[in-house]
């Protein structure tokens, strides 16, 4: 099978490409734009393979998504090209509505013309797979998980953006019968994660010795999964989902924010001491506005209907993780040259 992969070159795309070409065999197209959170270093242990291929292209660019799919004519699709940090979206919305929005437009509408081009039983035989979030679900209460029946009702342009994706993506199934399957997922982690995200810019800081910034009180709770187990996950649900469904995944890995950080320090104070406990760099700053409190999935239909289970846990994902920061330097120094490790508000870009 060969498999066009949108936003490749980030972080949840290239553990997608690297699992597609080293574990399964396939070959990849990885189409990315190469913004700021792309990193080809990421994509090293497979650049060599005669199964990978690297296309620099924008989805908000119909001729060039019309291009590439001529060019390497494949079986699927698997879209994970977008604007990912909510923080980001609250500052500057407009990238996300054009690249989130207008980008999934021009590449449904890109290979709705590409499946038109070709022979019956190729048309026939080509998926697409939209890749989004469980926070188009909105926030949860104490209790109760997210399911594909949860109603819709984000609250981040982040997540909003990414909700008028799913709409659309539906909206091409019903209307053009295009062979289109979403996935939402909970909160990843793991290697080759953007310094800016939560997990790494806390290793990242406390490996530095600077402070470890957690929202409000650090009581907000999200449900982790291991980017292995999703990478995974995504190509089964490629493989097996029905079109126009959509599928839940998670880990089952509810924890709150302040767990997840007492978790790493702990775990710094083992592989990297410093003469300190590193909780004592924890500082509380001014919560993000729009803040919702709980993500939970209820992975039932994923695990019964498609046979994927997350086989990692919360306390060995995140140990392999903090490792994996303590030894691959290489790979994020030069994309945290110019951030400041700070949260909201006082973001600065990668140079
Ligand atoms: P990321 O920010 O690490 O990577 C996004 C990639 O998309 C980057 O390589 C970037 O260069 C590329 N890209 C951005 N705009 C583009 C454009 N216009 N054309 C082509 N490429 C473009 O994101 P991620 O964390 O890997 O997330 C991937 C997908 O999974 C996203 O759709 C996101 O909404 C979804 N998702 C992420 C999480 C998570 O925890 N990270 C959870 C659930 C769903």
């Amino acid at each position: 099978m060969r498999v066009l992969v949108t936003g490749g070159a980030g972080f949840i795309g290239s553990a997608v490409c690297r699992h597609l070409v080293e574990d399964l065999g396939h070959s990849v197209v990885n189409l990315d734009a190469l913004t700021y959170a792309a990193s080809l270093a990421s994509l090293d242990p497979i650049a060599g393979s005669d199964r990978y291929v690297f296309e620099r292209a924008d989805i908000r660019d119909r001729s060039a998504m019309d291009s590439a799919l001529e060019k390497h004519q494949p079986d699927a699709i698997m879209h994970l090209a977008a604007e990912s940090h909510v923080d980001r979206s609250i500052t500057g919305s407009s990238i996300f509505l054009e690249t989130n929005i207008m980008g999934t437009a021009t590449l449904l509408e890109a290979v709705r013309a590409y499946r038109d081009r070709l022979p019956a039983d190729r048309a026939d035989a080509l998926r697409m797979l939209h890749i989004s979030t469980d926070e188009v679900y909105g926030s949860l209460g104490p209790d109760g998980l997210f399911t594909e029946e949860t109603p819709y009702d984000p609250s981040s342009p982040y997540s909003a953006s990414k909700a008028a994706s799913d709409h659309l993506v539906r909206a091409w199934v019903r209307t053009y019968g295009l062979p289109c399957v979403i996935s939402n997922c909970s909160n990843n982690y793991g290697p080759y994660h953007f310094p800016e995200k939560l997990i790494p810019l806390i290793i990242l800081n406390a490996m530095a010795g600077k402070r470890l910034p957690v929202y409000g009180d650090g009581s907000n709770i999200r449900d982790w999964l291991y980017v292995e187990d999703h990478a995974r996950a995504l190509v089964m649900v490629l493989e097996k989902g029905q079109f126009g469904e959509k599928y839940n995944i998670g880990g089952r890995n509810e924890r709150t924010n302040l767990q997840v950080v007492e978790r790493i320090c702990r775990l710094m104070d083992e592989m990297a001491p410093k003469g300190f406990s590193h909780s004592d760099l924890i500082e509380f700053v001014t919560d993000r506005p729009g803040h919702d409190h709980r993500y939970a999935i209820d992975a039932t239909k994923t695990e019964t209907q498609i046979g994927w289970r997350a086989q990692e846990s919360f306390e060995t994902g995140i140990a392999k993780t903090v490792r994996w920061y303590l030894d691959n330097e290489g790979w994020w120094a030069p994309l945290r040259k110019g951030y400041s490790g700070e949260r909201l508000g006082r973001l600065e870009t990668a140079a």
